[in-house]
């Protein structure tokens, strides 16, 4: 299978209503999915405080309910929190009520917690376009994909592709077990690398 790093254009025109990129000059915006995670999101906050770099979690509604102090603690170091469905479904393959109510029910697990806002992504990126009519939010997509969850992956050829990302360019990376070590390896080494080329990490609002 070939992995796409970059989001196609052919992608970017179908949904042109979906944020793909954040206009900015000097900012790359970086995005963890599926927490939060106890270890993973907590080794994910220590490497953005080193850097001083900000960055947006979407977060699992039945992962927050398990552990709703790491999702205040996110917030606390000023990061945002979306939301990511409760229990991460595949839109493409749901029916339309079903999965607006996954989302509701993710938006109401936040809210509980103290963490919510507006954005929201969807998992595997998969959503209709009936669904996204539907839903009064922010939808938040990306530029650059880690591919961090595949144990396969070719780890050097990840971190030279995420090196492409220019100002405005999202980041996916995920907070989970099964992508920890190869975010492990992945990144400290593009924080390093835009850090020394004077870029910000900011957060999206
Ligand atoms: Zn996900």
């Amino acid at each position: 299978m070939r992995r796409h790093y970059q989001t196609p254009w052919i992608t970017r025109m179908w949904y042109p209503s979906l944020i793909w990129n954040i206009p900015s000059q000097d900012s790359i915006y970086l995005t963890f999915d599926d927490g939060p995670t106890p270890e993973v999101t907590e080794w994910v906050l220590d490497q953005l405080n080193q850097a001083d770099a900000k960055a947006t979690f979407f977060c699992l509604g039945k992962q927050m309910e398990e552990h709703p102090e790491i999702g205040r603690k996110i917030i606390s170091q000023g990061h945002q929190v979306g939301n990511h469905t409760y229990s991460h479904l595949k839109g493409w393959k749901t029916k339309d009520a079903r999965y607006l109510e996954d989302v509701r029910l993710g938006e109401e697990v936040m809210k509980e917690v103290g963490v919510g806002n507006n954005l929201f992504r969807p998992p595997y990126g998969r959503i209709k376009k009936s669904q996204i009519s539907r839903l009064d939010r922010q939808i938040i997509m990306w530029s650059h994909l880690s591919w961090d969850f595949d144990p396969n992956l070719n780890v050097s050829e990840s971190i030279a592709r995420l090196k492409q990302a220019r100002p405005g360019s999202i980041l996916v990376f995920h907070d989970s077990q099964k992508s920890f070590k190869n975010l492990k390896a992945i990144l400290p080494e593009i924080l390093a690398h835009f850090q020394a080329k004077g870029f910000k990490f900011e957060a999206i609002f």
